[in-house]
């Protein structure tokens, strides 16, 4: 180890760990920094809770786990400053090149790339009318965006940001009628595709007929990895994704594709200015780069041999839980967002006297601690695999047969 190497890894280990004395500070190779912090174990010493992800990527449980390649390129942009603006530009080009698209750029999310794509379709390159965002009266900008009743979901709360109206339809016939000189954008929520009346591509084509931007929420919708391309080859303007789900990018990162007209006049609201609606939705230069990191790694991916990794985890647990009597299972895989081998668990609660939360609140608080998502009764939980660590699958097996065993031996005896 020479002296140098040694001062260089030195300043690279966090100031929270750096003079305590449990922080082991070899081995001084190379990802030091990442060994040295791994050897202090930092949520146990904040006494939080972590836990095996068998849930899916929900951001109250932080997400999804971002890949090595992309945490090396988060260390490597930590030690170089460049113009954010050029980063972004430069970032932007090369995703735009790697999704076909005509521009692209990163945001803190895809509820930010929903915002900015927002403030770019309103104010276009007008710095005075960036400045007036969200007050759009007496602006001369437009004033509405309208959307299906079935795709009001909470993140459309994303559009509200910029002083829209959100204008809600339901049939054809009302798009219509509601489409005016006012009307600034079109907004769909790919996932409820199939709970509208108006289904992806002829919502666009109406729009495009009446000559109005159009922007899609496919926040959650890889895989499959062809949506990366298809809906601006299909014709959407703006098209939004986290950055932070299946991509396995930053969780406060995402993408907005689409129209360099709508997303460059965007970037008019999104950091390093200020006085703009998007000061708070900045992505630091290491973000920017870990997420186009994680999306050439994403598209590098063999996405067959992982689907096939993901139906044989899933197998494991079904038929581990399967054993115990009274239980039940079924794979679904949901056609738009979440499109995942996901396993719907349920029992019969004369075998198995315990809620659904009651097992989970069990599962919980096991060691180790597990988490799986919401079902669609109380005796029904739903289990994914994308999201754990290869191998947490045999723990997530045992576990629910476990604690599934033990509510149903519970009855037995009492
Ligand atoms: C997760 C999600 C969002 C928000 O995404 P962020 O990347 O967390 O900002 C928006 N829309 C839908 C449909 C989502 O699933």
């Amino acid at each position: 180890m020479k002296r140098r190497d040694l001062l260089k890894n030195m300043s690279a280990i966090p100031v929270f760990g750096a003079f305590a004395g449990s922080a082991k500070l070899l081995p001084l190779t190379d990802g030091s920094a990442q060994a040295a912090a791994g050897a202090k174990d930092y949520f146990k010493e904040l006494g939080i809770r972590t836990f095996i992800n068998a849930a899916g990527t929900y951001t109250f449980m932080t997400g999804s786990l971002m890949r090595d390649e992309v945490m090396s390129a988060i260390n490597y942009a930590s030690k170089e400053y460049v113009l954010l603006d050029e980063l972004q530009d430069k970032v932007g080009q090369r995703i735009a090149k790697l999704l076909r698209c005509e521009y692209a750029t990163v945001t803190s999310g895809a509820a930010a790339a929903m915002t900015l794509g927002a403030a770019g379709v309103l104010t276009g390159m007008d710095e005075k009318k960036v400045a007036q965002l969200p007050f759009l009266e007496g602006s001369g900008m437009k004033t509405e965006v309208i959307m299906q009743k079935a795709h009001d979901i909470a993140y459309a709360h994303a559009l509200k940001n910029v002083g829209l109206k959100v204008i809600y339809i339901e049939t054809k016939e009302e798009l219509e009628k509601t489409i005016s000189d006012k009307t600034a954008l079109m907004y769909f929520l790919n996932a409820n595709n199939f709970d509208g009346k108006i289904q992806v591509e002829e919502y666009l084509r109406i729009a495009q007929a009446h000559g109005i931007p159009t922007m899609i929420d496919c926040a959650a919708d890889v895989p499959p990895v062809e949506n990366l391309f298809k809906y601006t080859a299909m014709g959407y303007d703006l098209v939004c994704f986290s950055g932070g789900k299946g991509i396995r990018g930053p969780q406060s990162a995402g993408l907005l594709l689409g129209r360099k007209k709508y997303i460059e006049a965007g970037r008019l609201s999104a950091p390093p200015r200020g006085n703009t609606i998007g000061r708070g939705l900045k992505v630091n230069k290491e973000e920017i780069l870990g997420m186009l990191v994680a999306l050439e790694t994403y598209l590098g991916t063999d996405h067959d041999k992982e689907w096939k990794m993901w139906e044989a985890q899933i197998k494991l647990i079904s038929d581990a839980v399967k054993s115990v009597s009274g239980v039940e299972t079924k794979v679904v895989v949901p056609p738009v967002a979440n499109h995942i081998p996901t396993l719907h668990i349920s029992w019969d609660p004369k075998k198995i006297p315990a809620t659904a939360a009651e097992v989970r609140e069990k599962l919980r608080s096991g060691n180790p601690s597990i988490e799986v998502a919401d079902g669609a009764n109380q005796h029904t939980f739903n289990v994914t695999t994308w999201m754990l660590v290869p191998g947490q699958e045999k723990i997530v097996a045992t576990q629910l047969k476990k604690v599934l065993t033990e509510k149903a031996l519970s009855e037995a005896h009492g």
